[in-house]
């Protein structure tokens, strides 16, 4: 009877370790700061400079971001975040208002230390004094994609570091040292892209939309014609048309759209350019889930080399 027992109370105590063991890693996680990023290139941030942090991407790159559905998993993960990192700028202003109401979250409404906007860390281009009527500009405030140009995007890491700290005061010393030393490795990478970026100087692009106007911007490219006949508006055959024979005389070394964006517009101005002069290019324009994109630096390096590979001589 004693040896039974003694059994029973040892299979107890193995089932109560194992029961604890399983129960550990749950309530690690727990503890770890909860982030909801607006759109992957914010999240690909915050887990750079915050490993240790849950973060929830509202958005994935074959998205457009401008629009998505607030969904329940959306706002239960607003509703759980400590912080959450937006562009602002009005990029979200569909539906971002709405998460965060139905979301409930006091710590995440607009001007608490637990909503961080990347286009109030930076100085936007494109800024508009004056909307006209008939404009249909989506971007009243500025182009918010800003996270295209990788000084900007850095001017961006620094800020969400503190902010990072301000939220989660005990992590300080450590976001400020990983901080330090993401910002030494970007910088580096910084001087290798522009190096190898040269040749593209000067290039010029036909692209949709503002999507990729920083990246453009940065390293010297020009693009001459938008396959939007304005802002926000899809193409249309008649614009198409007209962008054909803005450029057909000098035609640009890509034709761009973003892996969000129907490719057909792009293709079909490539094709019109004949002899695959312009090659039709699908970029990321954000992280990727997986892939050679899937890292912040990862997406600038894939952009960057295909972007060289349109401009090398054939
Ligand atoms: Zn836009």
């Amino acid at each position: 009877m004693v040896r039974t027992l003694s059994r029973y109370s040892r299979l107890f105590a193995l089932a109560l370790a194992l029961a604890l063991a399983a129960a550990l890693p749950a309530a690690a996680r727990a503890e770890a700061l909860q982030v909801f990023a607006c759109e992957p290139e914010w999240a690909a941030l915050v887990k750079a400079l915050a490993p240790g942090a849950q973060v929830t991407a509202a958005t994935h790159a074959r998205q457009d971001p401008h629009y998505i559905e607030a969904r329940p998993a959306l706002i239960s993960a607003l509703r759980r975040a400590r912080l959450a990192v937006c562009t602002g700028a009005s990029l979200e202003a569909g539906w971002l208002p709405m998460l965060q109401q139905r979301a409930g979250n006091a710590a995440v409404r607009d001007g608490q230390p637990g909503m961080f906007y990347a286009a109030r860390q930076v100085e936007l281009i494109d800024q508009r004094d004056r909307i006209g009527f008939n404009e249909g500009d989506v971007h009243p405030e500025g182009n918010p994609h800003l996270h295209l140009d990788p000084d900007r995007l850095a001017q961006v890491a620094r800020a969400l570091s503190q902010r990072l700290a301000q939220v989660d005061p005990a992590g300080a010393a450590g976001y400020q040292e990983r901080h330090t030393a993401w910002q030494a490795e970007w910088a580096r990478r910084g001087a290798d892209w522009r190096q190898r970026a040269a040749p593209l100087k000067g290039q010029r692009v036909v692209a949709q939309h503002s999507t990729f106007a920083y990246l453009w911007r940065w390293l010297g490219v020009r693009q001459v014609a938008d396959l939007e006949p304005k802002p926000g508006v899809p193409p249309t055959p008649a614009h198409l048309q007209a962008v054909l024979a803005q450029v057909l005389a000098q035609p640009p070394i890509a034709t761009v759209h973003a892996l969000y964006q129907d490719g057909r517009p792009s293709a079909w101005l490539a094709q019109q350019l004949c002899e695959g002069r312009a090659p039709a290019l699908a970029l990321p324009s954000t992280v990727t889930d997986d892939g050679p994109a899937s890292t912040l630096e990862g997406l600038f390096e894939q952009d960057i080399a295909a972007l060289l590979k349109a401009a090398a001589p054939r």
